[in-house]
């Protein structure tokens, strides 16, 4: 059976006659409260479902909930017979006026049935009515297109899809039957660890490995910064909390998602980043960015000058560091560094990789492409398809193989069990955000949605996600991740 996917958040207005099915078909894809429909609203102003008499009041109703919902943005399906022109074009121009697509799905159930149905139902449609219904249906079908719907002419074929991750269903199917590969690393910036620091940390390290997680990064701020959470909330020292884990956990990578050069002189970072490769096995990786929050400079005493110079600073870093980390002792000039010596011991493991954060497309992007090992992205898709292509064209100018970066990215998923779930999740956590804009921020979604656009980004080149979840709380939270993972096992 062909699919055709129906987007999300949309305004979907269903079209078919008495018994073709729509109410059905609603209630299995949507919540309840996504859906509008006249007959539950004739059953609140009225004496039931099919009391005629409170008609007017229900449409009145119903044409004014579809109006509110769109203006926020919300999915809004039109659950009636949807055969009244006027009604529908009313309802597709202020869909058009908030920016969102009109879907009409067309529910050609075959007569007999519709009658059947009809027929068995409590207080039946007069057959004259159901037989009117059913002769409007090829019209409306005419109509629909000229008005500028998009028209799914079989419901059974409908799937409903996040328009922020349109192609994801597809890509999804795709991962079932051809398995791209992508690496997880649990990214965390909140430590809601009660007065047990230390064993929720442990707790976590080790779900995140019983669950697939290839590695753990930390975020490296002074202050927990206003995004994730408020000011006093606890924000550890990163290499310090890295080196305990590294004596609990056997198979993690780790590493912070990233450290902003101006925290540390990059000597420094360099003895500290090789001391938990070595006391690790070699599982050290090294986020590095230019450091961008104003305030944790200026509390901790830090000097935090303009963006220029932090980007310089972020070239002589990693100059400095790769200086420091490479064979031998002898000195070292180079195009910002001169050392006298590079005497550096004990020395890394293996070579550690330098993943560049930040996304300015001028100057940091040309940065990575020239001296990272890594550059981490943003995981919109449109976004990162931007990011990408000027990365790509900075690597060509500085001839280098794009094939050489390893592109990461951070994504921020509001990851739930079902669209009830993930409604719950996304209504939680939005703060004064909308709804639909934190949604679409945070992709939210079940699992199965943000596998297949996982699938999209590995097949833009993407290699390790850093997934934040943006309600860890307990160790068990990472524990949501296990389809994920195992899907690209
Ligand atoms: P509506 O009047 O178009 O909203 O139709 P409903 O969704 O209320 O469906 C009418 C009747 O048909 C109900 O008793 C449903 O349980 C039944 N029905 C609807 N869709 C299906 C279907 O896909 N398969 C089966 N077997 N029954 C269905
Ligand atoms: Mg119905």
């Amino acid at each position: 059976m062909p699919v055709v996917t129906v987007p999300d958040p949309a305004l979907v207005v269903l079209v078919g006659p008495s018994g073709s099915g729509k109410s059905t078909w609603a209630s299995a894809r949507y919540r309840q409260s996504e859906i509008v429909s006249s007959d539950q609203l004739r059953s609140v102003v009225g004496s039931g479902e099919s009391d005629l008499d409170a008609s007017a009041d229900a449409f009145a109703l119903l044409d004014q909930i579809v109006a509110a919902r769109l203006r926020r943005g919300l999915n809004t399906v039109v659950d009636t017979l949807g055969l009244d022109p006027e009604r529908r074009r009313a309802h597709a121009q202020l869909a058009r006026q908030a920016g969102m697509p009109t879907v009409a799905v067309l529910f050609g159930t075959d007569a007999a049935q519709c009658r059947r149905r009809n027929h068995d139902r409590a207080r039946p449609v007069p057959a004259t009515v159901l037989d009117s219904q059913l002769r409007r249906m090829p019209e409306a079908e005419t109509q629909l297109a000229a008005e500028g719907w998009a028209v799914v002419r079989h419901a059974d074929e409908a799937a409903v899809e996040p328009s922020h991750s349109a192609g994801a269903r597809a890509a999804a199917a795709s991962q079932r039957s051809q398995p791209a590969q992508l690496s997880f690393v649990l990214q965390i910036s909140r430590f809601p660890w009660g007065d047990d620091p230390a064993g929720w940390l442990a707790a976590v390290a080790e779900a995140a490995a019983g669950v697939g997680l290839a590695g753990l990064a930390l975020m490296d701020h002074l202050i927990q910064i206003p995004q994730v959470g408020r000011a006093w909330e606890p924000i550890p020292e990163p290499w310090v909390t890295l080196g305990m884990l590294a004596g609990l956990t056997a198979g993690l990578r780790l590493g912070t998602l990233v450290s902003p050069v101006t925290f540390r002189a990059p000597g420094i970072l360099a003895k500290t980043v090789a001391t938990l490769d070595v006391l690790s096995g070699g599982r050290a990786f090294c986020g590095l960015g230019a450091g961008w929050w104003e305030r944790e400079h200026a509390a901790f005493g830090l000097p935090f000058p303009p963006a220029g110079q932090r980007l310089d600073q972020l070239e002589t870093a990693i100059e400095t560091m790769r200086a420091l980390w490479r064979q031998g002792t002898r000195a070292y000039a180079g195009e910002r560094v001169t050392l006298p010596e590079t005497t550096f011991y004990p020395r890394p493991v293996a070579a550690i990789p330098i993943i560049v954060g930040g996304s300015g497309e001028r100057r940091t992007l040309r940065i990575a492409a020239r001296l990272g090992d890594g550059c981490n992205l943003p995981a919109a898709l449109p976004v990162l398809d931007r990011k990408l292509a000027v990365l790509r064209s900075h690597c060509e100018d500085a001839g280098r193989d794009p094939g050489e970066l390893a592109i990461t990215v951070l994504d921020v998923p509001v990851l739930g069990t079902d669209r009830d779930q993930v409604a719950a999740q996304v209504e939680r956590l939005r703060g004064r955000t909308s709804a639909a804009v934190f949604a679409r921020q945070h992709h939210a979604g079940t699992a199965a949605e943000h596998i297949g656009r996982y699938r999209l980004l590995a097949q833009r080149g993407v290699s390790t996600v850093f997934i934040s979840l943006p309600d860890l709380a307990s160790p068990a939270d990472v524990l949501r991740l296990a389809p994920v993972t195992a899907a690209f096992g």
